[in-house]
C-alpha cells in the first residue's frame, strides 16, 4: 500500500483533529472538576502566524471562533474565515491600523487605552458598523505584557467604551504570568474576575465574558470562570516566528 505523498500521516493538517479532540477533553474534564457545563465556555483557536490551509482544515473541523494578532496577517487572508466564523482582535492595536481593524473583526479584545478606543470607536462609526469591545488587563505585572495596569486606568478606559454607540463592552481579557505554578495562574485569573466584577458594580450591568487560559493555563482559567478560552499551540503546533 501506498501513501500520497502530498498527506504525510504526521502532517499538521492531520494532527490539528487529534489536537482538537485532545484540548477537548482537557476542557471537559476542568468543566468537569469545576462543575461547569461545556457550553458556559467558548474554545477560540488562535490563528495568529498559521498557514491558511491549516485555518481552512480548522473550519472544516467546525471551528467557528478566531483569534489573529495582526490586522495586516488577518487582512491577507481574510477569505479564509467563513462568514459564520467569529474573528477577534488579541493583539495590540495601532492607533494606524484602526480603519481596517474595524472592517476585520467582530470583536477587539486588546483594548487598553483611552486614544485607541476613540479612534476605533470613529472608525467604526464612519464603516456603519458595530462590534464588541473587551478590556485587556495586565494581571501578571510583567512589564512586557500590555493591559491596563490598575482599576482606575481600567474604568477609564471602560468608560470610553461605554460613551462609544459603536462598541459594546463585553468583558475582559488577560494573558497569566509565564510560569506554571498553580498559585500565580489562578491569582492573575481571580483578579480578572473581581475585576469583572467590580467594575460590573460601577457599571451596573452585567459583563459576561472573561476571556483567559491559553495552552499551557487553561484548566486553571477554567476553575476561575473563563468564558473564552484562547488556544494556539496545543491546536496547531508551534507557530512560524
Ligand atoms: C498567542 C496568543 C494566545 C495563544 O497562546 P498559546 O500558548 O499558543 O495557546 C492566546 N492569547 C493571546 C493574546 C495570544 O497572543
Amino acid at each position: 500500500m501506498s501513501i500520497p505523498a502530498d498527506t504525510p500521516a504526521d502532517s499538521p493538517v492531520d494532527g490539528l483533529a487529534q489536537n482538537l479532540a485532545r484540548v477537548e477533553e482537557r476542557i471537559h474534564s476542568a468543566c468537569l472538576r469545576a462543575g461547569r457545563s461545556r457550553d458556559s465556555l467558548r474554545l477560540m483557536a488562535v490563528s495568529k502566524h498559521q498557514p491558511p490551509e491549516l485555518l481552512k482544515e480548522a473550519v472544516r473541523l467546525g471551528l467557528r471562533l478566531f483569534g489573529e494578532s495582526r490586522v495586516q496577517e488577518t487582512m491577507a487572508r481574510h477569505e479564509v474565515f467563513p462568514a459564520s466564523a467569529e474573528v477577534h482582535l488579541i493583539g495590540h492595536l495601532q492607533r494606524n491600523k484602526a480603519r481596517d481593524a474595524a472592517r476585520l473583526y467582530q470583536a477587539v479584545q486588546s483594548l487598553d487605552a483611552v486614544r485607541t478606543v476613540e479612534a476605533l470607536s470613529a472608525r467604526l462609526h464612519e464603516e456603519g458598523r458595530q462590534i464588541s469591545a473587551f478590556l485587556e488587563v495586565n494581571t501578571s505585572g510583567e512589564e512586557a505584557k500590555a493591559g491596563v495596569r490598575s482599576y482606575d486606568e481600567l474604568l477609564q478606559v471602560a468608560l470610553a467604551v461605554e460613551a462609544s454607540s459603536s462598541l459594546t463592552l463585553q468583558g475582559l481579557m488577560t494573558i497569566a504570568p509565564y510560569t506554571s505554578r498553580e498559585e500565580s495562574l489562578r491569582r492573575a485569573f481571580s483578579r480578572l474576575r473581581n475585576d469583572r466584577d467590580r467594575l460590573e458594580g460601577e457599571l451596573g450591568r452585567s459583563l459576561p465574558e472573561l476571556s483567559m487560559g491559553m495552552s499551557g493555563d487553561l484548566e486553571w482559567a477554567i476553575l476561575e470562570g473563563s468564558t473564552i478560552v484562547r488556544v494556539g499551540t496545543a491546536l496547531f503546533g508551534s507557530r512560524l516566528p
